[in-house]
């Protein structure tokens, strides 16, 4: 999982035994150690990241015993770092949130529409406030309920048209209530993005039109010419509808003049998962349950990738188990013919690029994902050389989770995106967008990128247990925004063709 990949459970573990329980936080600054945490403690009294701030700006870290003015300099890196993660909250965490609120309100037999708007319609990796939208034939009774829901911590404001709250997490919701004539109008604004609004009203202005909230309007005699829906709005303006995720002004405005949008890939269009852990290693079921949970979902073939024999704490496989588990597959595959169980791996990229197995044992997989779970602390340069020497394996199809990136945690390592991008298409490997919420890795720009230099692209849930399965929707986001369709996605083709495909 991923406490095991960052080590972060195993800090803890060896931090709790040495200091008081508050000190732990300070484990979320990158440059803190246990040790360095224990130090600080002991040396200069730092109980919380806010003193750490303070006692790193006086300089008082720095002549410590291993601690120089460089470390210094990082940790206070660290903290802003920390600091800015804070402000946005990961899609994986807020859109679960909407859900319950959407359903909670929609209980209300005043409630007409309703959607939320914003970053998080646009599905963007993380957001920083939710904003909701609904019509109501009894505002009132909508914000009551609203603001006296079990996660308000506090009631910012409460009217008519919009109300505020912050949850006991500190995070910002807006619900606004609006006319129904205008909710596609209010929809469209508010679901933004900035810079999308402002490209459709310089496009409004050349056509005579003013575009706000309240709907489109003619400049010359203000009659209102568009609002109920957002298509209508849009139309108005002489393009079609523009999917949420694409509204970021990355050049969708123009493709819908032109009358070439993507068309964007779906999660039904997914037909299996590659990269799924076991109880082999640090996953939570079987196979066999994972293949059931599987049919369930209604997919024609998943991968089992587990850990390879590098990750100790994850009980990563070494040749021997690894052997076993193939024969285990293949026997499973026998009692099941509705599903093509690949049997693969997800095998450590070592400090030296080369791979944590040997190519013979490689050779008997289906499919090979490689990844960088360590070793982070090196140049761009080194680190781009790393994982580009992987790629040249022949036997690695998929690049897993390329840039190690943990949202709201830390960033990824450095890597020059550009350089492993012309790699992977001139190897023919797939690039990963990791659907686990923290990661979404690839991001949105860089897999519009790959897409663009012609990498096929892999969407996989990195599951290590049957609720992280359903961790798809974000991974299918984020390709979404990214522009990708199903012909750029591996596991959306169909079996033969991906069978085809791997074995080239
Ligand atoms: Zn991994
Ligand atoms: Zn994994």
């Amino acid at each position: 999982m991923e406490f095991i990949e960052t080590g972060r459970i195993s800090d803890h573990e060896k931090l709790k035994k040495e200091v008081p329980l508050g000190l732990l936080e300070l484990l979320s600054i990158p440059g803190v150690g246990p040790k360095k945490a224990k130090l600080f403690y002991e040396r200069l009294g730092v109980k919380s990241i806010g003193d750490l701030e303070e006692a790193a700006r006086k300089g008082m870290l720095a002549g410590l015993p291993g601690v120089g003015a460089k470390t210094e300099e990082k940790i206070l890196k660290g903290i802003l770092l920390w600091r800015k993660s804070r402000e946005r909250r990961s899609l994986g965490r807020i859109l679960p949130l909407a859900q319950e609120i959407i359903n909670r309100l929609k209980e209300s037999p005043s409630v007409r529409r309703i959607s939320p708007a914003g970053s998080l319609r646009r599905m963007k990796d993380t957001v920083k406030d939710l904003d909701i939208l609904v019509v109501s034939t009894e505002p009132m009774d909508v914000m009551e309920r609203f603001v006296s829901f079990p996660f308000v911590m506090e009631v910012l404001g409460m009217g008519p048209t919009k109300s505020s709250i912050l949850t006991k997490d500190a995070f910002q919701i807006d619900l606004r209530v609006v006319p129904e004539e205008s909710f596609g109008a209010a929809l469209q604004y508010f679901t933004g993005s900035k810079n999308h609004n402002i490209h459709l009203r310089q496009i409004a202005v050349k056509r005579g039109l003013k575009v706000s909230e309240y709907g489109v309007f003619k400049e010359s005699s203000n009659e209102k010419i568009a609002g109920y829906t957002e298509e209508e709005v849009y139309e108005a303006l002489g393009l079609v509808w523009i999917p949420p995720e694409l509204r970021e002004d990355r050049g969708e405005i123009e493709a819908a003049l032109e009358g070439r949008l993507p068309k964007l890939l779906e999660l039904s269009d997914i037909k299996g998962d590659l990269h799924i852990h076991s109880k082999w290693s640090d996953g939570a079921h079987t196979v066999e349950e994972l293949i059931q949970k599987a049919i369930e979902k209604g997919y024609k073939y998943i991968a089992i990738t587990d850990h390879s024999k590098s990750l100790g704490v994850a009980r990563g496989l070494d040749e021997e188990r690894l052997l076993s588990q193939i024969e285990e597959i293949r026997s499973i595959q026998q009692r099941y013919n509705s599903i093509k169980i690949f049997a693969g791996i997800e095998v450590d990229i070592l400090q030296d690029g080369s791979l944590d197995l040997p190519n013979e044992i490689l050779s008997k997989l289906d499919i090979v994902i490689a990844s960088v779970h360590s070793g982070f602390n090196m140049s761009q340069e080194e680190m781009t050389h790393r994982i580009c020497k992987a790629l040249s394996n022949p036997y690695v199809d998929i690049l897993g989770h390329p840039t190690g990136r943990l949202l709201e945690e830390r960033n990824g390592y450095p890597v020059d995106i550009m350089t492993v991008i012309q790699k992977a298409r001139e190897e023919g490997v797939a690039l990963e967008i990791n659907a686990y919420p923290q990661r979404l890795d690839l991001n949105d720009v860089n897999a519009k990128i790959a897409k663009e230099s012609g990498v096929k692209l892999a969407i996989n849930t990195d599951a290590h247990t049957f609720g992280q399965l359903d961790f798809m929707v974000f991974g299918v986001a984020t390709a979404r925004r990214g522009w990708i369709e199903k012909e750029d996605v591996i596991n959306a083709w169909e079996v033969d063709e991906l069978i085809k495909w791997l074995n080239s």
